[in-house]
């Protein structure tokens, strides 16, 4: 029995697939948000001319030595605190080498033996499920440049810009039994890195990018061979991925194949995989430490300098929501899907809105609207001090809901800002004239002479139909609370 074999007895067995049992582990490169590269000066900013931001080091001129950014360093002890992981006080970066056009030095600075982060672990919910992952480790090490084919001229060209950015490369164990379970770790990763701020999260730029290692076998088998999904840039075709793979290699075990270990690529077009070239070993990339580098030493006192930067952290915040807002566990995870939200939470919060009424329009309309305009919270157009406001005039009965929708509108669609303002504006002031109100009473009632009838009679459903009717008339200004204590005085 391997490790593996022994680390995965005793783990829960997963849904089965066609009477297959799913394996999956991740390997997801981070970039990590410094703005110089890992090893050199030049800038890590994405999108520039190519070329333009590749400096001796990062093109591997002769006599140039790396120099370890900090920054990184920091960054990746971050990650390991936020993950309850070992931080290393020795670690040591070893060349991996191979030869590609886009890497000019023929290898690539890497940790191997000895990573900075070791262990630790990935907590999420599955539904009502709490899943845990476990991580072997996160290393430090550099990205390649880039092949750039155009085809168009029929040459291909390299952009060296990327080559030197930094990455940290976090590792699981093969602990994930679905694509749904894989898929949900691979979000909790990405708010976790986003929310402490050491990666941007940007998938489309590849600055969270995965690998998934899949394999299949029978309940109670050894483990399978596995293949390799590899840069899966968005969470939808990584569910389409993973499901082609399992299904692929369930349909190669059925035909009496054997699963050849691969690394392949997934065709969003198609919605296939496809193998780019069976796996090599580790061996084949004859690691050994760069004499350039002498080892990383995190002393203690560095691990508590970063420590006192760390933000609270999302399962923290969810607690201090249900603890100090008195919201249901169920919210207070909605609100903390992203560092930006809960922060908009605390500013209404903080602003005078009532929490639980804040954090129904946050995670209601206003998620609603983000979602059809397809913008984060930073960019929604109702800021926190206005949807306090908005709270605030509902919390003391001067908005119904449907005008405080009216008002939600007009601050959404820029037509006002100041919320008192636009309720003046629209006339959006609750009907509190007695004689108005009472007059629409009577008319009502003279109206409904079927429902006024059936009321009396029992029918307590029949008064719905009259409050109806008096909302209609008060153009929605009427409180409909109110308006029901008096048809029940008035109808005895
Ligand atoms: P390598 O060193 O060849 O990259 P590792 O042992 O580091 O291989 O494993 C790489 C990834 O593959 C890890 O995330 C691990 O959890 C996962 N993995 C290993 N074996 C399996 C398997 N049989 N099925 C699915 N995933 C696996
Ligand atoms: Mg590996």
């Amino acid at each position: 029995m391997n490790t593996f074999e022994a680390q995965q007895q005793g783990r829960p067995t997963g849904p089965l697939v066609r009477g297959y049992e799913v394996i999956i582990g991740f390997e997801t490169h981070a970039q990590l948000s410094t703005a110089s590269k890992i090893f050199s000066r030049a800038s890590t900013a994405f999108g520039a001319e190519p070329n333009t931001q590749a400096c001796a080091v990062d093109l591997a001129l002769p006599g140039t030595l790396p120099v370890m950014n900090k920054g990184a360093v920091e960054r990746a002890i971050k990650l390991g605190l936020a993950l309850g992981s070992h931080i290393a006080p020795r670690s040591v970066f070893a060349r991996k080498n191979y030869f590609y056009p886009d890497l000019p030095k023929g290898y690539q600075i890497s940790q191997f033996e000895i990573p900075v982060v070791q262990g630790g672990a990935v907590s999420f919910f599955l539904g009502e499920e709490k899943k845990t992952v476990r991580l072997v480790r996160a290393h430090l090490e550099e990205d390649a440049g880039k092949s750039l084919h155009e085809d168009f001229i029929g040459q291909s060209g390299i952009d060296l810009n990327r080559a030197g950015t930094p990455l940290l490369e976090i590792v699981t164990e093969p602990d994930m039994r679905s694509t749904a379970e894989a898929v949900a770790y691979a979000k909790e990763l990405h708010k976790i890195v986003t929310w402490i701020g050491i990666c941007d999260g940007n998938m489309q730029e590849g600055s969270f990018r995965c690998d998934a290692n899949v394999s299949v076998r029978k309940p109670g088998d050894k483990l399978g061979t596995r293949r390799e999904i590899k840069n899966l840039n968005s969470f939808k075709f990584m569910q389409q991925a993973i499901d082609y793979e399992i299904n692929s290699q369930i349909d190669e075990l059925e035909e009496g194949r054997a699963i050849e270990q691969a690394t392949v690529l997934f065709d969003p077009a198609t919605g296939e995989t496809r193998t780019m070239r069976t796996k090599e070993d580790a061996a084949d990339y004859r690691y050994f430490p760069d004499p350039d580098l002498p080892p990383l030493v995190v002393a203690a006192e560095w691990i508590e300098r970063v420590r006192a930067t760390m933000p609270e952290l999302p399962r923290a915040t969810a607690e201090r929501y249900v603890r100090d807002h008195g919201l249901s566990e169920y919210d207070a995870a909605q609100l903390t899907q992203g560092a930006a939200l809960a922060q908009y939470f605390d500013d209404a919060v903080n602003a005078g809105a009532a929490p639980k009424l804040a954090s129904n329009w946050i995670t209601g309309e206003m998620a609603r609207r983000l979602n059809a305009a397809e913008i984060g919270i930073e960019a929604a157009p109702v800021k926190a001090a206005q949807l306090a406001q908005l709270v605030t005039r509902i919390a003391d009965g001067t908005l119904p809901n449907n005008a405080a929708r009216q008002v939600f509108e007009a601050l959404w669609s820029g037509e006002g800002s100041d919320v008192d303002a636009i309720i003046e504006a629209k006339d959006l002031k609750p009907m509190n004239d007695a004689g108005a109100l009472d007059k629409i009473l009577d008319e009502v009632i003279a109206k409904n002479a079927k429902n006024v009838e059936e009321y009396r009679g029992g029918k307590e459903k029949a008064l719905n139909g009259l409050v109806g009717q008096v909302m209609k008339a008060s153009g929605g200004k009427a409180n409909p609370a109110q308006v029901t204590e008096l048809l029940k005085a008035k109808l005895g």
